[in-house]
């Protein structure tokens, strides 16, 4: 078995099959006699079909092994449906407020760049804390540095997807503007632009006219920019998504409809119901997103994830205006990203439990400042977009074995970074799983970090 550097493959979870086994093992029930149900059975069952499970399943697939990928509905639909399409990211973390203001703002309900219920604030309470005390300075620099292996490959590894899959189309590679309205964000910049020059990451920083010759159809109403180069952006990031899934299925995998909470044990291996009849794995993986405490927790896997709804809603340009990359209003919490439906204006973090009704009072709160900043004209969708980013308070995504579980396997937790760390992700956990060296110490995104 291989193992090198500070990752050792413990075992050989999966036995390869190589090709899909539908129906081999079929039309037996458990008592020998004929059973009108198929039964298949698979190297690996990958539970969710966004962005991170399908490029999971890709990844898998194309190692050789015989994979199924199971959701409730189509591939994408979900959270990877409606974010800003950035790949790759500024350094530091989404960060607790630092100033006092800020935080009362946000208390009194008036931030726009974030939201809470207050029903639902005991039950986020500890995970606040924890993300509090993630925020420091310090505690930023550490995270950015253990999430740099994962950022650093976000943009090569959706290309190399991309480019087997067919979805170059949607690749823009021009990179993100971040904007700074007040001296107090430009005094914290300088910490992260000092990190990102340790990291060799290619910045410029801009004043407001310097930036307006990128966009020349922002207002001036901040006072400086950073333009990330090496970042780039989707499109559409639901048809990236569908297109991995189709390659995934012109590879030999197979997509099917079920529900992932049905996972349990049966005859030595992993066994999960779908439409077509239930399908055995030696191994799964669970990427079910802002879901997966639903399935891990009656398993007693219980880590600490919470979710940060955010909102999307599209807008033509007025007057001609153009916008040509993803522009973030730092202070304001809010993105603008060039998308295929229109520009689409998406809001920062809601804390409120996952199934509770939506309450888009961040958009109506952004809505006024986007348009002083760029000519935004109607709204091109009847109602707002809602997702829920699935979060850790130490902003790093849980990727590895599932304690206690042999053959379970997880990735999920990508909070604002899911769309870009997919592919990489796919790839950490496909060389995990099937006992290469990995290219990353994956030690950082093991669940074990929260014993
Ligand atoms: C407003 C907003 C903006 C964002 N912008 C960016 C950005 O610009 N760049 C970036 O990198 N990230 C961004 N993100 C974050 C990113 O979208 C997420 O981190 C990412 O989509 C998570 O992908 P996932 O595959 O883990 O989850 P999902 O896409 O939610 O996939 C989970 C899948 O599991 C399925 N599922 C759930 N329960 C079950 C069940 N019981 N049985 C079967 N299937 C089930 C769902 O149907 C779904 O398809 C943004 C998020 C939001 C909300």
């Amino acid at each position: 078995m291989p193992g090198t550097g500070n990752y050792i493959p413990r075992e050989q979870e999966i036995g390869l099959l190589g090709t899909w086994n539908a129906g081999v093992l079929s039309k037996r029930s458990r008592d020998g006699k004929a059973a009108d149900r198929f039964m298949a059975r698979t190297d690996a069952v990958v539970l969710g079909a966004g962005i991170v499970g399908t490029s999971i399943a890709l990844h898998l697939v194309k190692r050789g092994l015989s994979v199924a990928l199971v959701d409730r509905r189509e591939p994408g639909r979900e959270t990877s449906y409606g974010n800003t399409g950035v790949i790759g990211s500024t350094i530091f973390p989404a960060a607790f407020p630092s100033s006092l203001g800020r935080l009362i703002r946000a208390a009194l309900k008036q931030a726009p760049e974030v939201n809470y219920h207050v029903v639902s604030l005991p039950r986020v309470l500890p995970w606040l804390m924890a993300f509090r005390a993630a925020s420091s300075r310090e505690r930023r620099a550490e995270t950015a540095r253990l999430m740099r292996p994962l950022m650093a490959h976000a943009v090569s590894e959706h290309e190399a997807l991309a480019a087997e899959a067919g979805a170059m189309r949607y690749l823009r590679k021009n990179g993100l503007l971040t904007l700074y309205r007040s001296e107090r964000a430009l005094a914290e910049l300088w910490t992260e632009l000092a990190l990102a020059a340790q990291f060799g990451v290619p910045i410029k920083f801009h004043d407001a006219q310097g930036a307006r010759e990128l966009e020349p159809h922002l207002a001036p109403v901040f006072k400086a920019a950073v333009h990330w180069a090496d970042v780039a952006s989707l499109t559409d990031p639901y048809a990236v998504t569908r297109t991995y899934a189709e390659r995934f299925a012109a590879l030999g995998g197979v997509v099917l409809k079920g529900d992932a909470r049905s996972l349990h044990r049966a005859a030595g291996r992993w066994r999960v119901d779908t439409s077509e009849g239930p399908v055995d794995a030696d191994a799964a993986v669970t990427a079910l997103g802002p879901w997966t405490p639903d399935l891990l927790r009656p398993r007693g896997i219980d880590l600490p994830l919470a979710v940060k709804r955010g909102y999307h809603r599209h807008f033509a340009l007025r007057d001609g205006a153009t916008l040509g990359r993803p522009v973030i209003d730092m202070e304001n919490g809010f993105a603008l990203g060039p998308m295929k439906q229109g520009i689409r204006l998406t809001t920062g973090a809601e804390f409120a439990d996952r199934g509770a009704p939506a309450s888009p009072v961040q958009l109506r709160r952004v809505i006024p400042i986007a348009r002083a900043l760029v000519p935004l004209g109607e709204p091109v969708d009847d109602k707002p977009w809602m997702g829920s980013r699935p979060c850790f308070a130490d902003s790093r995504p849980v990727i590895g074995r599932a304690p206690g579980h042999p053959g379970l396997w997880l990735a999920y937790g990508h909070g604002h970074v899911g769309l870009s760390l997919g592919p990489v992700t796919g790839r950490l956990i496909a060389e995990m799983m099937t006992g290469k060296v990995p290219f990353c110490d994956p030690a950082p995104y093991a669940a074990e970090r929260f014993r």
